[in-house]
C-alpha cells in the first residue's frame, strides 16, 4: 500500500491531464492513473490518441496532431510534479476516507479522487475501420467534416447523432449518404424531417458496412443490402461512424450515481459526485458536448473542486459521506 495522496486522478485525457496540471500548481501532488496502452477503451490519453489534426482547439492556429497535444498535455503537468502510474483501475472503495482504489493487487489511497475515465465511440468492429481511424475514418464529424469539403462521405447509424453528424457533415461534403441497419430510423421525429429535406443527404437502407476500401486514406466502402443480399462498393472520401457512444464506469458500477447509459452524474455547475470528496469531470460526465476544450475545462473544474474540498478538510479525514443527492 501507497501513502495517502491528496489527489488521484483517474484517466489522462483533456479532462484528466487539465485537472492534473492545476491540482499540481497546487501542490497537491497528483497521481494520475493514465489506463493501460493495450486496451481500446481507456488507452492513455484518451480519444485524442485516435485522432490525426485537431484544428478546434483553441491556440493552436496551424492545428496540431492528436497525439502531440496530448504528449504536450501530460508533460506540462510532469513539469509541475504529477505523477504517472500507466495502469488501469480494476477495484474502487469509495465507502469510507480515505478512498482506496486497487490497481490489480496494489492499492492505493487518497483524500480525493477525480474521476476522468471518459467514453469511447461504439465502431463496428471491422479490421480496416480500425486501420483507417483518423485517414477517412471519424467518430467526431464536429472534429473532422472540415477535412471533406466538396467529397463524397457517409455516416452509419439511424439514431440522433447519426442524423446530427449528417446534418453538419453537409456544410462541408457534397453528398451524405446515411447507410442504416434497418428501414426505419431511431433518431426523433424533427431530426428526421431535417435530414429528409436536406438534398445532399442520401439514405441508404436495410444496410451494413461490411469493409472499408483504402490504403492510406479511405476510398470508398463494401455495403451489403440485408434485405437482398447484394454486396455493392460506395465510392467515398470519409466514414462516420455515429452508432453511439458509452462512458468507462464500469469499475464505478454501486459506487458512483451513474444515469441508465452509464455516465456519472454531477452536481449541474459542478463536478461534484454523489460521493463527498470525489469528482467527475470531462466525456466520462457529458454525453452532450464531448469536445477536448470542454472536457480541459471541466478538468479545471474538477481541480478546483477538489482543491477547496481539501482546504475545507483541513483538520483531517471524516467520517463519511454519501451526500444525498439535492439537486
Ligand atoms: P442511439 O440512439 O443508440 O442510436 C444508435 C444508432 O446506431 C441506431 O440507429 C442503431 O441502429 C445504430 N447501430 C448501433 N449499433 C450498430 C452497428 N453495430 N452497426 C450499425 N448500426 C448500429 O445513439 P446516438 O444516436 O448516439 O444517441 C444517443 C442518445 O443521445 C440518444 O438518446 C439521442 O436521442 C441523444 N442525442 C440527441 C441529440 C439531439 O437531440 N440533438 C443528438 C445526438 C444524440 P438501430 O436503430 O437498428 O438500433
Amino acid at each position: 500500500m501507497s501513502d495517502v495522496r491528496d489527489v488521484i486522478i483517474i484517466g489522462s485525457g483533456p479532462a484528466g491531464l487539465t485537472a492534473a496540471v492545476y491540482t499540481s500548481r497546487a501542490n497537491l501532488r497528483p497521481l494520475v492513473i493514465e489506463g493501460e496502452p493495450s486496451s481500446s477503451s481507456d488507452q492513455p490519453g484518451g480519444q485524442l490518441m485516435l485522432t490525426t489534426e485537431v484544428e478546434n482547439y483553441p491556440g493552436f492556429v496551424d492545428g496540431i496532431m492528436g497525439p502531440e497535444l496530448m504528449a504536450s498535455f501530460r508533460a506540462q503537468a510532469a513539469r509541475f510534479g504529477s505523477e504517472y502510474l500507466t495502469a488501469k483501475v480494476s477495484r474502487v472503495d469509495f465507502s469510507d476516507h480515505p478512498f482506496r482504489l486497487w490497481v490489480g493487487d496494489h492499492e492505493h489511497q487518497a483524500r480525493t479522487v477525480i474521476v476522468a475515465t471518459g467514453a469511447r465511440a461504439l465502431t463496428l468492429g471491422l479490421p480496416n475501420e480500425q486501420r483507417l481511424m483518423g485517414h477517412g475514418v471519424s467518430t467526431c464529424a464536429t472534429c473532422d467534416g472540415f477535412f471533406f469539403r466538396g467529397e463524397e462521405i457517409a455516416v452509419v447509424g439511424g439514431g440522433d447523432s447519426a442524423l446530427e453528424e449528417a446534418i453538419f457533415l453537409t456544410k462541408f461534403a457534397d453528398k451524405v449518404s446515411v447507410i442504416h441497419r434497418r428501414k426505419e430510423l431511431r433518431a426523433s421525429k424533427i431530426m428526421q424531417d431535417r435530414a429528409f429535406k436536406n438534398e445532399k443527404i442520401e439514405f441508404v437502407w436495410d444496410s451494413k458496412v461490411t469493409d472499408v476500401l483504402g490504403d492510406g486514406a479511405v476510398s470508398g466502402l463494401t455495403v451489403l443490402n440485408t434485405s437482398t443480399g447484394e454486396e455493392s462498393q460506395l465510392p467515398v472520401a470519409g466514414l462516420f461512424v455515429a452508432i453511439g457512444h458509452v462512458p468507462n464506469t464500469d469499475v464505478f458500477k454501486g459506487t458512483l450515481e451513474m444515469e441508465d447509459s452509464g455516465y456519472l452524474v454531477t452536481e449541474p455547475g459542478t463536478t461534484r459526485t454523489n460521493v463527498d470528496g470525489v469528482f467527475a469531470c470531462g466525456d466520462v460526465q457529458d454525453h452532450v458536448y464531448r469536445q477536448a476544450v470542454t472536457a480541459a475545462g471541466s478538468g479545471c473544474m474538477a481541480a478546483i473542486d477538489a482543491e477547496r474540498w481539501l482546504e475545507s478538510h483541513e483538520d483531517g479525514p471524516d467520517h463519511l459521506v454519501q451526500t444525498p443527492r439535492n439537486w
